[in-house]
């Protein structure tokens, strides 16, 4: 049986975790490696990932028409979070008739802020028989997913409440700046008013797939971000944070249906929180018949978590009817202990 190919496409923190997962499962084989940083392009992948010398070269990123996919199954893109900005690279993707895992927390739900978008990659990878997932921890599992799995224990759902208390720690410079610490409060504000800072990217997205999917027709989302201001100074690989400046943001986001708040995520994200006394975790609460409340301390990782979610999603994607899917339109995820030709076997039915 030939393995599955894959193409890594961006090898940053959540691509190389990737990489090297692909490399450890039996069945999975990266046969392209891309990367636009040309400190990257031309290493050996296995060497770039600190282990042996795999033969495959990382390259700079394919234009339109030029890509010679022939021999692979399937693209996995950890790029970019917007929409906007992976669509020229799922485009290429799809027009060599390959499947597409992206991360981008957009993706988790494109028809939330992009409909257009949404419906352009669904047309495509309909016509060239192939299929599109968005996934990742958050959005892709904690906030909707996994959510929504619980819920099927319910015989029905009154309200969702649900937070992911995390420590952004692990993270670089990027996350840093559009969670908007190591700033002042005034700077933070600004940042917010300029679009610089953010908070979560994915909310909308969860709040979307969480209501399509339970049958809720979402009329409004309120969003509010606050800046989490430390009280001690705080230290990282990528950033300083002095007593009185921004150690984080506190994000929430509520959706509305019928102008009754149905749906509560909250989001507080912020480096080292147990130098306060703060506890990380996620934690869910359905008012439903029955309640149901979930508590998981510390939180799930999310850089592992991320990276793990992507490729256990390989056999599911590839057994997929064509069409840009969303988590709750797929199988449950599980994590692949065998070997993965055999496992997309069986869910094909073969
Ligand atoms: P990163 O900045 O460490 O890495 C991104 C890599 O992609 C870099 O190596 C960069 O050179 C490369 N790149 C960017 N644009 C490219 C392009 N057009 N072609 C080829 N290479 C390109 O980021 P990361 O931590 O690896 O995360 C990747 C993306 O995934 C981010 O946008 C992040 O927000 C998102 N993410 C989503 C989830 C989720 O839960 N859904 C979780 C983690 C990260």
């Amino acid at each position: 049986m030939n393995e599955i190919r894959v193409i890594q496409w961006g090898l940053g923190a959540m691509g190389s975790g990737m990489a090297r997962l692909i490399q450890s499962k039996t069945g999975l084989k990266i046969v392209y490696a891309y990367d636009q940083d040309p400190q990257k392009i031309g290493q050996d992948l296995g060497e770039f990932l600190g282990g042996v010398k795999s033969g495959v070269r990382i390259q700079r990123p394919p234009q339109p028409g030029e890509m010679n996919l022939e021999k692979a199954d399937l693209v996995i893109l950890a790029t970019s979070s917007f929409t906007k900005e992976v669509t020229p690279q799922i485009e290429i993707a799809l027009k060599h008739s390959l499947n597409v895992i992206s991360i981008a927390e957009e993706m988790a739900y494109p028809w939330a802020q992009e409909p257009e978008l949404a419906m352009h990659i669904d047309g495509l990878a309909r016509e060239y028989g192939v299929s599109v997932l968005g996934t990742g921890i958050n959005p892709g599992f904690v906030l909707d997913t996994l959510i929504l799995a619980l819920t099927g224990t319910c015989l029905a759902v009154d309200k969702i409440k649900a937070a992911r208390i995390n420590d952004l720690s692990p993270f670089g410079p990027t996350v840093m700046q559009t969670q908007g610490v190591g700033v002042s409060a005034e700077a933070f504000e600004a940042g917010l008013q300029s679009g610089r800072i953010v908070g979560h990217v994915g909310f909308k997205e969860s709040l979307y797939l969480l209501a399509k999917t339970l049958g809720w027709k979402l009329d409004k989302i309120e969003e509010t971000r606050f800046p989490i201001i430390s009280k001690v100074k705080r230290e990282t690989a990528y950033v300083k944070v002095e007593p009185g400046q921004v150690a984080g943001c506190q994000h929430t986001a509520i959706g509305y249906v019928d102008g009754v708040p149905k749906i509560e995520l909250i989001h507080p994200q912020q480096v080292l929180p147990h130098l306060e006394g703060i506890e990380t975790g996620d934690y869910i609460d359905i008012s439903g018949q029955p309640d149901i409340h979930l508590a998981i301390k510390p939180e799930i990782p999310g850089g592992l978590g991320t990276m793990a979610m992507a490729v256990n999603m390989i056999p599911q994607v590839l057994a997929a009817r064509p069409g840009l899917l969303s988590m709750a339109e797929l199988p449950v995820p599980a994590a692949l202990m065998g070997d993965i030709r055999e496992l997309l076997a069986w869910r094909k039915g073969e």
